[in-house]
């Protein structure tokens, strides 16, 4: 794929506003894109996109590659009398994430913009500078002379979703991206460009490509969806954990910008099946494709629940390195996504009905 191409369409995942819940609009823009290249397209019951990507046959196995559509945010708990929003977050927030930062809200007249206010320093005492502000005493401004003004000309109602207000951005001329929701929307570009490699292509198993919904609330549509696709081997697609700044330790993360996508080990939810793990680093040792590893003690995944649907299939995460998660801010590297997406699209063209027996098989002796 072309940078440009890329860059248009990390652009497009990334800028709109689809909290967990509210995916819609990035729906819309995967099922754009996935349409023309697939057999079949529908959703399942809570919202997740499944794209078959080719003609169903028993004797081919099932692989099903996933990537969430949601990203974390806020939504409006209630107006108060004089016209600022409070909010519950949807996600995992660190409260200083949060504070003096801009929102988009998307409301029934459209997008309106807001801010989680900070007071200034003049009227906070030396003593107390150093605290933390904690989530539950901010509120968003959005400009509104009290709540009749907001509900009536902002048209802002109770559950309306709100995400960081923060665009795309190539970071100074080098092969590094900022932007929110990298988390998962890299997953998805990753998916589709895999897809567009694909186009028509003669594959030895049945593809589908699942966009799920609410995973950071619990990998809610991973588990709805996977019980649809009948996995036989589940490939998760998701934003990593880097560790290569300031103050972030080996400990906490082993991931470096520009070094590969990284095959998770170990998380919190899931420990990948150990065949799987070592035909994916097979692979990208044959096709001299870079690959990192990481071990994190949290962190939660989809690939947790295509693992375990129905009977259980063997399931392997693998992350395109990501820094500062769940903020307004990440960074990625258009290396790792184009290394992610040739390893993805390697193991699809080599993952026959053999192949998948052998990794399927568990050895009794
Ligand atoms: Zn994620």
């Amino acid at each position: 794929m072309k940078k440009k191409e890329t860059e248009k369409l990390l652009r497009e995942l990334t800028d709109v506003c689809a909290p967990t819940g509210f995916e819609g609009p990035v729906r819309a823009i995967v099922n754009q894109h996935l349409y023309p290249l697939c057999q079949d397209i529908y959703v399942d019951g809570i919202g997740s996109l499944i794209a078959q990507f080719n003609t169903r046959h028993d004797s081919k196995p099932n692989v099903m590659v996933a990537a969430h559509m949601d990203e974390v945010g806020l939504m409006v708990k209630y107006i108060t009398e004089d016209g600022y929003l409070k909010f519950q977050t949807i996600g995992g927030w660190l409260d200083q994430a949060l504070i003096n930062q801009r929102w988009i809200i998307r409301t029934k007249k459209g997008l309106v913009k807001g801010i989680t206010g900070i007071k200034t320093p003049h009227v906070i005492p030396a003593e107390t500078r150093g605290q933390i502000f904690k989530k539950e005493q901010m509120f968003i401004d959005v400009g509104a002379s009290n709540k009749e003004d907001a509900v009536n000309r902002l048209g802002i109602s109770p559950g309306d979703p709100i995400a960081p207000d923060s665009l795309f951005t190539n970071l100074n001329g080098g092969s590094l991206y900022l932007g929110k929701a990298w988390d998962d929307r890299i997953g998805l570009a990753v998916m589709i460009q895999v897809a567009s490699n694909l186009r028509g292509a003669d594959i030895s198993n049945n593809l589908y490509l699942v966009s799920t919904v609410q995973e950071e609330v619990g990998l809610r549509g991973a588990q709805t969806s996977s019980y649809l696709v009948e996995p036989d081997i589940g490939i998760n697609l998701e934003s990593g954990v880097a560790g290569d700044y300031p103050g972030s330790t080996l400990d906490e993360s082993q991931e470096k910008l520009g070094e590969g996508p990284a095959i998770f080990l170990h998380d919190s939810s899931m420990i990948p099946n150990l065949k799987l793990r070592d035909f994916v680093l097979k692979v990208a040792d044959e096709e001299k494709i870079p690959i990192q590893f990481d071990v994190l003690s949290g962190y939660g995944q989809d690939g947790a629940e295509i693992q375990r649907a129905r009977g259980g299939s063997p399931s392997i995460n693998i992350a395109i390195p990501t820094r500062y998660l769940h903020s307004h801010n990440g960074v990625i590297s258009i290396e790792d996504f184009d290394s992610a997406v040739k390893l993805v699209t390697s193991l699809i063209q080599r993952l026959d009905a053999d192949t998948v027996r052998e990794i399927r098989k568990f050895e009794l002796e």
